[in-house]
């Protein structure tokens, strides 16, 4: 109902393209190798709890989050499949992850400590994954010694170790020193523990589709199962179509003649040639379509026409073929016609990643799905 008096710009998810790129990715990584699905920061801007859902419906073994926060949403969006919380978990956490069946990364032997002392309180056992760090310099133990006295550590508390994993810093580059490090540097700490845990698993998008040996016990599925490409290099290798999810449309909702020489929006930096239709479209950079877009294209009839001049907070301006009439579908990403406009043009034009176009689209446009 909103959706006849709300403002027209939405972001459209069709559930059925994740549901396809995760039993795409399962078919590829075969029986022995399940799919953790990356839903962290409200799964990449396509809504975590619908995104969780569909990735379990098309085979997903479990959910990964960043934050505790977002770990107890799912919870309590009623979710009950396993969840493993890849961030740091402040030590109060852990009686939390422990009530609500939370997986949360061990880091360091310090924190796995503080948790073992109180661990004892928990109304269940707490489940652990055992963080490596091979080479990303973020999270994690660099060596063996302090990987096993976490491990003692946890199992003298009764604490399950149900995991050990590391993330790769260049997966989706050429085949390069610093994977093959991490990827031998990782297998070497696993061989450590004096009993493998249920799960190993290592690889983000890009090593799963380049890197089969690494595949391990699960992959953590992010990017690619928005049917978006970890990065250029891999686009170009991928091992099937991947197909987006997201839609990002509005309508115009006005439309005027500017004459030679009349200008368009702050700075007056764009001015009309000649005689020109210039529509106006209901989002701006308080939406996610930042000032750095300026320029780009948008899908009106199946044809792109390019946004003139500065996009504003809430409102931009578009040139179009020819005079047209408010209501006018507008798509600025996806398919219109046999034309699209993909996350990673956004990024190009902005110099950064389709991660980052994703993650951006605010919360005030409502997201709808197929
Ligand atoms: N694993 C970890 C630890 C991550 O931080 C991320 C996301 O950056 C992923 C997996 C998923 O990576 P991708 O979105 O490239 O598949």
């Amino acid at each position: 109902e909103q959706m006849e008096w709300g403002r027209p710009t939405v972001a459209a998810i069709d559930l059925e393209a994740i549901r396809e790129n995760v039993r795409n990715t399962a078919r590829l990584t075969g029986p022995d190798t399940g799919v953790i699905a990356v839903v962290k920061a409200d799964g990449y801007g396509h809504g975590a709890a619908r995104v969780a859902e569909a990735a379990l419906e098309a085979g997903a073994m479990m959910l990964a989050v960043a934050t505790p926060d977002e770990a107890v949403e799912l919870r309590e969006a009623g979710l009950e499949a396993d969840i493993l919380l890849l961030g740091a978990s402040p030590v109060p956490f852990a009686r939390i992850a422990a009530e609500q069946d939370i997986i949360i990364t061990a880091d360091s032997p310090a924190w796995m400590e503080a948790v073992a002392a109180a661990a004892p309180d928990f109304v269940r056992p707490l489940r652990v994954h055992l963080k490596v760090d091979t080479g990303m310099g973020r999270l994690g133990v660099r060596s063996g010694e302090d990987l096993l006295r976490m491990y003692r550590v946890a199992r003298a508390a009764k604490i399950s170790v149900d995991g050990i994993f590391t993330h790769f810093a260049t997966a989706d580059e050429p085949d390069n020193e610093v994977w093959r490090m991490q990827a031998s540097g990782f297998r070497e700490a696993v061989e450590l523990l004096p009993e493998r845990p249920r799960l190993v698993h290592a690889s983000n998008s890009a090593a799963t589709f380049m890197h089969p040996e690494c595949r391990f016990d699960a992959v953590r599925l992010g990017i690619s199962m928005y049917g978006i490409a970890p990065s250029g290099f891999v686009r170009e290798r991928l091992p099937f179509p991947l197909r987006p999810a997201i839609t990002l449309s509005t309508e115009l909702v006005h439309v005027k003649r500017l004459g030679r020489g009349d200008t368009v929006s702050y700075g007056a930096t764009y001015r009309a040639q000649g005689d020109e239709w210039v529509g106006t479209l209901p989002i701006g950079y308080a939406d996610g379509l930042l000032r750095g877009l300026g320029a780009q294209d948008v899908l009106i009839g199946g044809r792109r026409c390019p946004i003139v001049g500065r996009i504003c907070m809430d409102q931009c301006m578009v040139r179009l073929p020819h005079e047209m009439a408010p209501g006018e579908p507008v798509v600025l990403l996806g398919k219109q016609g046999n034309e699209q406009v993909s996350p990673d043009e956004w990024a190009e034009r902005l110099g950064t990643i389709p991660y980052e176009v994703v993650v951006t689209l605010s919360k005030r446009i409502p997201r709808v799905y197929l």
